[in-house]
């Protein structure tokens, strides 16, 4: 689909939950895409964007910057700690904050700089042993952590387990939000954004819908 026809589900998936205009982020995430699919959202005005990998992104994004300097860029994937400088030069937000050495070395990062990106707290909702994020019930020591290192924790975010139904992970990351104060939530992709939003989704992250299948590198 093109970037206007998702940007057009957002809208009605908005309207629909009865939720306020510009209460929900569109990430488009161009990770493993080629540079002319990219190049062409970007002409169509778009200006979020969301990537996998430090490297990959430190690749392209410093010269389409150049061109389109208003970008925002958000890391969606794991991050490890000897790339958390190269990553905080680079990202507005990161999605992946995950551990206690993380938190700590984003903290050390954040005052030597007098800046942070906004961070997000990676719930791994489903308790998958292989996947990243902080388990359920160690979320909210984890976000008090990070507060007490003066860190921006803009939300929190979740990739619900492929093969089961979404909304009790949406549910229970927005449990998690709520009875931290934490405003945002990012939550939904391709196939799930529209019931994302219906659960109170702030930010989705959307690929493969808008780019197409992901070019294998
Ligand atoms: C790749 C990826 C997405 C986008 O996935 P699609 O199914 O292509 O929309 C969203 N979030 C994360 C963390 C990803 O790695």
């Amino acid at each position: 689909m093109t970037i206007e026809a998702i940007e057009r589900r957002v809208a009605q998936a908005i309207e629909d939950a009865g939720r306020a205009k510009d209460s929900v982020t569109l990430i488009a995430v161009s990770k493993v895409q080629p540079l002319d699919r990219l190049r062409h959202v970007l002409d169509s005005g778009h200006r979020v964007f969301g990537e996998n990998k430090v490297q990959e992104a430190q690749g392209k994004w410093p010269d389409l910057r150049a061109d389109f300097p208003d970008v925002t860029l958000h890391l969606l994937g794991p991050l490890q700690t000897n790339k958390a400088r190269a990553a905080v030069t680079l990202f507005d937000a990161i999605h992946t904050v995950d551990r206690l050495k993380l938190v700590t070395t984003l903290a050390r990062l954040a005052q030597e700089r007098g800046q942070c990106p906004e961070l997000f707290i990676q719930v791994n909702t489903g308790a998958e042993p292989q996947k990243a994020g902080i388990l359920p019930q160690d979320a909210d020591s984890l976000i008090a952590a990070a507060r007490a290192e003066d860190l921006p924790v803009r939300g929190l975010m979740c990739i619900p387990p492929a093969d089961e139904d979404p909304v009790s992970h949406f549910t229970l990351l927005r449990e998690i939000a709520a009875r931290n104060d934490v405003s945002d939530l990012s939550m939904g992709m391709s196939s799930d954004f529209e019931t994302a939003i219906a659960q109170g989704a702030t930010h989705v992250r959307v690929g493969s819908a808008i780019f197409g299948e992901r070019v294998p590198v």
